[in-house]
Formats: C-alpha cells, structure tokens, sequence
C-alpha cells in the first residue's frame, strides 16, 4: 500500500486494492474506512507510526467487510472514536445481517459465514446523517450517495471528496463485469449527484485518485446505461418474459462473471436485480409472479 499526500499536512490515502483514508487536524488523526483485515491494518498503523502521525478517529463510508474487516482489530489496538452512517452503523455492529440479508433472510449457511461477507463486529461511537458534520475537531461535509449500499456517505473535507464505493475506477468496473449495486437507478441518481460536488479532486474506494473524477463517474454511467440497454433488449427477446432466476443466469454468462460458490453467486444476484429494479423504475419493464415464479417482461 503506498501513503499518498492529497493535500499537505491534511488528507491522505493509502492507496490499495481497497483505499483507505486519512484526514490530519492537529493533534487528532482519522481512517476513513479500516481495509479488510487485520494484516492491513497492521501496514497502515505502522506506516503512520513511521510518518509519527496521529490516530484518534475512524469513519466507515459503508458496510462492506472490505471496508471494515480492519476495524476490529484497530479498535484492540487504539482507542478511537468511531461514527458511521445511520443504518450502516447497525450491519457494522451485527454483521451477521449482510450474509442474512444476501441469503433472502434466511440463516446464512455456514459457508456464508466467510471475511468477504462478515466482518467481526465493532463498536460505534457516532451515527452521521446527511449534511454538514462535526466528528471530533473534523468539520465535514457527508454526502448520501446510496445505489451500491443502502445509506453509504461519502466526506468532503478541505475540498477533497472520499466518495466510498459510489463509483469505481474504470479498470474495477471492467474487472467486476457486473458491479455490486442494490439499485442500480438510486446509484445513477447518486452518480449524478457526484457530477454536482465541487472539489480538488476524490478518492473512490477501489480506484485511484483523480483531480477530474468527472470523467470516471461519466463512464460509470455509461457503464449501467449499457448493461440495462442489454438486460432490456435480452428480456424483449422471449415474448413470455423471462424469469428473475434466467434474468440472473443470463446476464451473468454474458459478461462472464465467475460464480463457482454460492457466496459469489448471490451476490451476483442481487446486482442483476438491482439493475432490474431500474428497468422497473424507468417502466421499461413490468413484473408478475406467474406460476410461482417472478417474471419480466419489456413494455411494448
Ligand atoms: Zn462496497
């Protein structure tokens, strides 16, 4: 992981597969979002160590374990005061509810049970709304951009945005084929969104930094246009509709996306839909459970 200066003596990152933040006011330092695990944590104490800067603070932009799995051990460590969005904060600290929630609400198999989907739990010390906020000495202005998690924020602070997973870089949205959303209309709105803040520059959480994100959050949106032109014309293909589960199987073979557990392939699952979900909002589809089954149609 390298540490990249954004803006002296004020915001950094540490520039991963998984970006970490790092905002410095004085005698107060704070993380935005904690890596995946331990062992990252560990590299990232260690370089502040090196670099004899402070850590009192901890933001988690959302409830992904790849953003949080670090937090826990962090919390062992240090003592620092943790906020995160509402909602997010209660998958945070039970998060037995992503791997529940993936599995339509039944208990999660064991299997589900896996770092990808859970963290361990931690502790949270502040829930932060939309808005203009004060976490410690940190003025900060919260952005909610929800469509990939249900109240996901990102943080403005001294006019450099750390915008979560709200968009990827366009190498992460290549590699996903279908990105993770949960409602791929509500993510678009939040792209445009994104298109509104003024700042130096911002840091997605799976990219690189950029001055002109502009452009990576153009293609992003490009990017969902043209899977639901796809999943709209695929759908308009069969007269009788298509049920939700060839929907699924359908598109994820078009973009060749790799499914071999069940923890990958409800993922999946739920990004289809979220892009179904979409296709229902924009009335380009409908939707009727017929013979036990869900089923889509295109609107002629
Ligand atoms: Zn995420």
């Amino acid at each position: 992981m390298e540490f990249q200066t954004l803006k002296e003596d004020t915001c950094f990152y540490f520039h991963g597969p998984v970006n970490i933040g790092y905002l410095r006011n004085g005698e107060e330092g704070m993380l935005i979002d904690a890596g995946i695990d331990a062992s990252t944590m560990k590299k990232v104490l260690k370089r502040l160590m090196q670099e004899e800067l402070p850590l009192t603070h901890l933001f988690i932009t959302h409830a992904h374990s790849d953003h949080y799995g670090g937090a826990h051990y962090l919390q062992n460590q240090r003592t620092v005061h943790t906020a995160a969005p509402i909602l997010e904060e209660a998958i945070l600290q039970y998060p037995i509810l992503e791997p529940l929630y993936l599995f339509g609400g039944n208990d999660p198999l064991s299997e589900l049970r896996n770092k990808f989907l859970e963290g361990t739990p931690i502790k949270i010390d502040q829930t932060i709304e939309e808005g203009f906020c004060q976490i410690g000495s940190f003025s900060i202005e919260a952005i909610l951009l929800p469509g990939h998690s249900y109240h996901q924020l990102g943080l403005l602070y001294q006019e450099i945005f750390y915008a979560g997973d709200s968009y990827f870089g366009e190498k992460q949205l290549e590699k996903h084929g279908i990105p993770y959303l949960t409602d791929a209309q509500t993510a678009m709105d939040s792209l445009h969104k994104l298109l509104t803040v003024t700042c130096r520059g911002s840091v997605p959480g799976h990219g690189t930094f950029e001055e002109n994100f502009q452009s990576t959050v153009q293609a992003n949106l490009d990017y969902h246009k043209q899977l639901l032109d796809w999943l709209e014309e695929e759908i308009g293909k069969k007269k009788d509709g298509m049920t939700h589960e060839d929907v699924i199987a359908s598109m994820c073979a078009h973009y060749q996306v790799r499914t071999p557990q069940l923890s990958q392939w409800l993922l999946f699952r739920t990004a289809v839909t979220a892009y179904l979900i979409a296709l229902l909002k924009q009335n380009r589809v409908t939707s009727e459970i017929k013979d036990y089954r869900w089923v889509f149609k295109i609107i002629n």
